[in-house]
């Protein structure tokens, strides 16, 4: 089969390989990749921002088709499926019986540490899997472990509620779906991006209250306005950018909270003082959590979260330098693999 494979640290360094198809071991699965998402977290490994153990097939969104199975009779043959990409952890840490897979110490995921889905196979263990609804499209389902994030970040790793005012800057995918959730909580959502995001913010139009070029518009004004003075109740930073983060300080209200769902991937400055002045709540939140996987399927299954109008692309995996790039220039929204034989 062919995989795109990380072959090195440093910048790039990634190439389609031949690999051979993964053999399974009792308890696994494995699953025919129908269509996998680059995610920021691959720009991150593709500019060595993040870690990885190469050489490494890359890509942890994925939707596909189970293939075989081993030992277990959780799933059939033919099942829709997606999966958690945390696959390798040491399930006896208070992380990992607390279902926080991503936080154990010796975790490994998909796609960096361990072969991942730019690929035409991928082997995982059964507990890691989860069905897709059948009412949604088997390729779109490759977005069930970016929503998983964003519905981690917003529906449990802070509290909004009806009547809170949202600014979630960044407005690419996990930005798009960050507005959904935080929209599904009952929060007034402004999303925000610059110039080079036009096109992203009218998509984003669709599912914000309002959107906000802030190379336009006075978005700390506009806030202020809108919440008596005070400031936004929370903001969920979706950009990684050091700019959007220090603005975060500005924006938020007095004991709100700032949730920083995008990577920064090199160190920055900020000025803390304001924030410790603010009483400022800040938080990460980092991949998905058991929890956040059941609700996120809850949610696909109501049909709360549309995901299709966020797939710019569906592209055969060869084209890997064309997509990558294309991102790096903020064009297209989510872009998806299709294996190549
Ligand atoms: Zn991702
Ligand atoms: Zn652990």
């Amino acid at each position: 089969m062919k995989g795109l494979v990380k072959y090195d640290h440093g910048p790039v360094n990634m190439e389609v390989r031949e690999l051979p198809v993964p053999e399974l071991k009792p308890g696994e699965v494995r699953v025919e990749i129908r269509a996998a998402g680059i995610c920021g977290t691959d720009i991150h490994i593709y500019k060595d921002e993040y870690p990885y153990n190469p050489p490494v097939i890359m890509g942890h969104e994925f939707s596909g088709i189970v293939d075989e199975v081993a030992d277990t009779d959780e799933y059939r043959l033919g099942d829709a499926v997606t999966g958690i990409p945390t696959t390798v952890v040491c399930g006896v840490c208070r992380y990992c019986t607390a279902g926080q897979h991503s936080l154990c110490d010796s975790r490994l995921s998909i796609g960096s540490g361990v072969h991942g889905v730019f690929t035409k196979y991928v082997v995982m263990p059964a507990w890691a899997l989860r069905r897709i609804p059948e009412h949604l499209d088997l390729t779109i389902g490759a977005l069930s472990e970016p929503l998983c994030c964003c519905v981690k970040a917003v529906s449990i790793r802070t509290s909004v509620a009806a009547g809170d005012v949202a600014v979630v800057t960044g407005p690419g995918p996990i930005g798009m779906l960050t507005t959904q959730v935080a929209k599904a909580e009952g929060a007034y959502v402004i999303l925000t991006g610059t110039s080079e995001d036009r096109e992203r913010l009218e998509l984003g139009a669709r599912w914000a209250d309002e959107t906000v070029n802030i190379d336009e518009v006075d978005l700390l004004g506009l806030v202020r306005d809108r919440t008596q003075g005070y400031g936004a109740d929370v903001i969920y930073e979706c950009s990684g950018s050091a700019a959007a983060t220090r603005s975060a300080i500005e924006l938020v209200r007095k004991q709100g909270t700032i949730m920083q769902i995008g990577l920064h991937g090199a160190p920055f400055e900020v000025d803390f003082f304001p924030a410790e002045l603010k009483e400022i709540d800040i938080r990460t939140s980092f991949a998905g959590s058991l929890d956040a996987w059941d609700r996120t399927m809850v949610m696909l299954d109501q049909r709360r979260i549309e995901l299709e109008p966020i797939v710019s692309d569906v592209v055969p995996l060869f084209e890997w330098e064309n997509a990558f790039r294309r991102l790096l220039n903020k064009e297209g929204m989510k872009i998806l693999f299709e294996p190549v034989d």
